[in-house]
C-alpha cells in the first residue's frame, strides 16, 4: 500500500470514528493523532530506506508536537486512528492491522524480556481503551475490543472483549452460520478461567440458597407441621429432638405368613410419611423390624418341619417382595430380633437389677405395677385393666397384667444362654433394643398399627422408659385398620386379603391409591367398588398425560388464549393445597384431592384448545406438577404406555401390544377403501376385549378400559 493511500484511509477514519469530526482543515490542523500517524508514515517510509538518524529525530520531534510515540519500525496498517492520543506508545516491533483505533495512554510495549520481535501484533477493527497496556510479542486478534486500562500480557482470539488487569476475556466467542433462516450468531465456547470460576461460585451460591430456602421452609412452615400424637391424644407441632433431622422406627412384621393389605397399609402409611418428610428437607433414619422369633413361627416350623429360620427368611422375602411391587422403599435399616439377643439380655438384666422385672424359672416378667404410668399410651387405667384380664393361665405371674420379656424355651425351640437360663426374648423386648441401639434412649417418631398400642406399645413404653428413666418416644403414630363389612380385616377372623391376591387382580399402584386415598386413622372399607374407583382415578392421570403429550406435539404457536392466565395462577396454589393437607397430620387423602383438581383444570384448559409458547409452558408444567406431587406419594411414575401395559396384564385382555398396533393398521387400510363395515367390525373387536381406540388428527391411539 502506498503512502498516499494509507494516509487517506487514516484520514477517513477519523471522519468514521470520531463523530466530532466536523471538516478536514480541522483535522489537517488539529487532530494530534493524525499528526502522529502522518509524521509516522514519513518515518516509517524513511526507516525503511534506511536512512540514518531523520527517523528517531522526526519520531522525537512527533513526540513534543502531540504526545504520542511511535517507533518509526512500527508497522501501521491504513485506517489507523488515535483518538485524544496524549501518551500513548507504540514499540519498534509492534504490528498494527487495518482500523484499528487507540485512546490515550495506550501502550504497545514489551516486557523487558524478549529479543526480537518484543512487541505486540493487532489485528484488524481492534478498539484498545484509555491506559491499556499491551506488552510483549503476542497476538491481538481481529475485532477485538479492550476496555480501559487493562493490562493484557496474553494473546487474545477473534471477536474477544476484554477488561481487567490482568487483561480477562469476558465475551465468548461469536460463530456467524447462514442457515435457513439467513445468517444467524452462535456464541461459542471459550475457555476462561476467571468467568469459569465466578460461575462455580455464582452455582455454589445457588446451591447454598436453595439450602437455605429449605431450611427457612422448614422453620417458616415447620411451626405449622401437625401430627396427631397418640401419647397426648390431640394433634400438636412437630418439632423433631434435632432440628432438622428424624429418627423414625415402625414396627414391622412377624415373619410367619404371607402379608395381608393391613400391613401394606401400615407400610404404604410410613412411606407416605417418610417420603413427605424427605421432601420437606428432613433427614429422615427409618428402623423397620422384622420379627423372627415368635411363638407363631416356631408353631409354623413345627408344622412344616422345617427351621424356624426357614420360616422367618421366607416369609421376609415374601414380604419384600409384595411391598416392593407397592412402592414402599426399603427402610435404611431393617434389623432382625435374632441379631439383637445380647442388647435384649442387657436390658432385662437392668430392669431385674432395678427391681423392675422378677425371674420365675427361668421365664422374665416385667412388674407393671412398679411403673405407675402404665396405660398412658392406650389410655387405660390399671385396675380396670386387671379387671378386664381374662383369668391368665399362667400362675407364674405376680400380677395378670405383667408381661413376659424373656422366655424359657422348650425342647427344640430356638434359644439364648442367658444368667437366667436357656430361652428366648419376648416379643415386646426386641422393639425396646433395636429402637435404642440405632437410635439411642429417645427418639422422635415411632409407628405401627392401632393394633399395636395394646399391648406392644405400652409395654415398649414401659420397659424403656423404666430402663432409662428417660422419655422413649415423643410421637406416637398409628394407622388405622382395613375393614370388610365393617369388621377390622384380621388373620383372626378370616377375612383378609393377601397382597398377593389383590395383586392378581388390581395394578398395585391402585391398591396403593386406594390406601392413601383415606387418611391414615381412619379406617378403610375394602371393596371392589373402591378399587374400581382408584383405578378410574389413575387412568384420569395417565390419560390426562397422554393429551398433554399430544398438546405439545402439535399446538400452535399463535396468540396466547385468555384461559392460560387463570391456570398460571392456579399452579402454585395446588402447591400449597398439597402442602397444606400434607403438613396437617400428613392428610394424604386431601392432598391428592388437590391433585385431582390440577387434573380436572388442565384437562379443562386443553378442552379449551390453547395456543401459544405460554400455554405450552404452562401446561408442561403442569405435567412437572403433577408427576413431582405423584412422587411424593410414590405414585404417577409410569409411562401411559407403562400403564396401560401393565393394566393388559393384570385385567387377562389376552392381546399383545403388537396385535392391537396391527389391528389398527388394518383397521386405518379398511377405512382408506371406505370399507366402514370392516372399520367398525375392528373397533367393536377391540373393544370387546377392553381395548378402546380414540382417533386422533393424524393417528388413532388406545386404551385399556379401566373401573
Ligand atoms: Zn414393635
Amino acid at each position: 500500500m502506498g503512502f498516499w493511500h494509507d494516509l487517506k484511509q487514516d484520514y477517513k477514519g477519523v471522519f468514521e470514528r470520531d463523530p466530532a469530526a466536523r471538516n478536514g482543515l480541522e483535522i489537517i490542523l488539529a487532530y494530534p493523532g493524525f499528526h502522529a500517524i502522518f509524521l509516522h508514515r514519513i518515518n516509517h517510509l524513511l526507516w525503511r530506506m534506511h536512512v540514518p538518524v531523520i527517523p528517531r529525530l522526526l519520531s522525537h520531534v512527533g513526540r513534543f508536537l502531540t504526545g504520542i510515540e511511535i517507533h518509526p519500525g512500527a508497522k501501521i496498517s491504513p485506517g489507523f486512528f488515535i483518538d485524544h492520543g496524549m501518551g500513548v506508545v507504540i514499540g519498534e516491533t509492534a504490528e498494527i492491522g487495518e482500523n484499528v483505533t487507540l485512546y490515550q495512554g495506550v501502550t504497545l510495549g514489551g516486557t523487558g524480556k524478549e529479543k526480537g520481535k518484543r512487541h505486540p501484533t493487532l489485528g484488524n477493527n481492534v478498539i484498545v481503551g484509555t491506559g491499556t497496556k499491551i506488552l510483549g510479542p503476542i497476538t491481538i486478534g481481529n475485532n477485538v475490543t479492550i476496555g480501559a486500562n487493562s493490562v493484557v500480557l496474553k494473546s487474545i482470539p477473534d471477536n474477544s472483549t476484554v477488561v481487567g488487569v490482568p487483561g480477562r476475556i469476558t465475551k465468548k466467542k461469536i460463530i456467524r452460520m447462514t442457515t435457513e433462516e439467513g445468517l444467524i450468531e452462535v456464541m461459542d465456547y471459550f475457555p476462561d478461567p476467571i468467568s469459569e470460576r465466578l460461575e462455580d461460585v455464582e452455582s455454589r451460591i445457588n446451591e447454598l440458597s436453595k439450602r437455605i430456602a429449605v431450611i427457612e421452609k422448614q422453620e417458616e412452615k415447620g411451626g405449622k407441621m401437625r401430627i396427631y400424637n397418640t401419647l397426648t391424644g390431640k394433634k400438636e407441632e412437630f418439632v423433631p429432638l434435632t432440628p432438622g433431622a428424624v429418627n423414625m422406627y415402625v414396627c414391622g412384621i412377624t415373619a410367619y405368613d404371607v402379608s395381608h393389605l393391613g400391613h401394606a397399609r401400615s407400610a404404604i402409611v410410613f412411606d407416605v410419611i417418610k417420603r413427605y418428610l424427605r421432601y420437606r428437607g428432613f433427614k429422615v433414619n427409618h428402623v423397620r423390624n422384622i420379627t423372627d422369633v415368635d411363638d407363631k413361627i416356631i408353631a409354623k416350623a413345627a408344622q412344616e418341619k422345617v427351621s424356624t429360620d426357614e420360616i422367618a427368611q421366607r416369609y421376609t422375602e415374601e414380604y419384600y417382595r409384595d411391598m416392593e411391587k407397592l412402592g414402599v422403599s426399603r427402610a435404611d435399616i431393617e434389623p432382625k430380633a435374632t441379631g439383637h439377643i445380647n442388647e435384649m439380655v442387657e436390658i432385662i438384666k437392668g430392669l431385674i437389677d432395678k427391681g423392675y422385672a422378677y425371674n420365675v424359672d427361668g421365664n422374665v416378667y416385667f412388674k407393671v405395677s412398679k411403673f405407675p404410668e402404665y396405660g398412658k399410651l392406650s389410655k387405660r387405667n390399671l385396675d380396670d385393666m386387671i379387671a378386664g384380664a381374662r383369668v391368665d393361665i399362667d400362675e407364674r405371674k405376680k400380677n395378670p397384667l405383667d408381661f413376659a420379656l424373656w422366655k424359657a424355651s422348650k425342647e427344640g425351640e430356638p434359644s439364648w444362654e442367658t444368667p437366667w437360663g436357656t430361652g428366648r426374648p419376648g416379643w415386646h423386648i426386641e422393639c425396646s433394643a433395636m429402637s435404642m441401639k440405632y437410635f439411642g434412649k429417645s427418639f422422635d417418631m415411632h409407628g405401627g398399627g392401632a393394633d399395636l398400642i395394646f399391648p406392644h406399645h405400652e409395654n415398649e413404653i414401659a420397659q424403656s422408659e423404666a430402663f432409662t428413666g428417660e422419655s422413649f418416644v415423643k410421637y406416637w403414630v398409628h394407622n388405622g385398620f382395613i375393614t370388610v363389612d365393617k369388621e377390622k380385616m384380621s388373620k383372626s377372623l378370616g377375612n383378609f386379603f393377601t397382597v398377593k391376591e389383590i395383586l392378581e387382580k388390581y395394578d398395585p399402584e391402585v391398591v396403593r391409591c386406594f390406601l392413601i386415598s383415606t387418611h391414615y386413622r381412619s379406617p378403610i372399607e375394602f371393596s371392589d367398588a373402591q378399587l374400581n374407583e382408584a383405578e378410574i382415578s389413575i387412568d384420569r392421570y395417565y390419560s390426562t398425560v397422554m393429551r398433554i403429550q399430544d398438546f405439545m406435539e402439535t399446538a400452535e404457536n399463535t396468540k396466547e388464549t385468555p384461559a392460560v392466565s387463570e391456570f398460571e395462577n392456579l399452579l402454585p396454589s395446588i402447591m400449597g393445597k398439597f402442602e397444606d393437607a400434607m403438613n396437617d397430620d400428613f392428610n394424604s387423602a386431601l392432598a391428592i384431592g388437590g391433585i385431582f383438581e390440577l387434573i380436572r383444570e388442565t384437562n379443562k384448559l386443553l378442552d379449551s384448545e390453547p395456543a401459544g409458547q405460554k400455554a405450552k409452558k404452562l401446561v408442561l408444567k403442569a405435567k412437572e406438577t403433577l408427576a413431582e406431587l405423584g412422587g411424593v406419594l410414590n405414585i404417577f411414575q409410569r409411562t401411559p404406555e407403562e400403564w396401560y401395559k401393565a393394566l393388559m396384564k393384570v385385567k387377562n385382555i389376552g392381546l399383545t401390544e403388537k396385535d392391537i398396533i396391527d389391528k389398527i393398521a388394518e383397521r386405518q387400510e379398511a377405512r382408506q377403501k371406505k370399507d366402514w363395515a370392516l372399520a367398525d367390525k375392528i373397533r367393536k373387536e377391540l373393544d370387546g376385549k377392553g381395548i378402546i381406540l380414540e382417533d386422533k388428527k393424524d393417528r388413532t391411539t388406545w386404551k385399556v378400559r379401566v373401573g
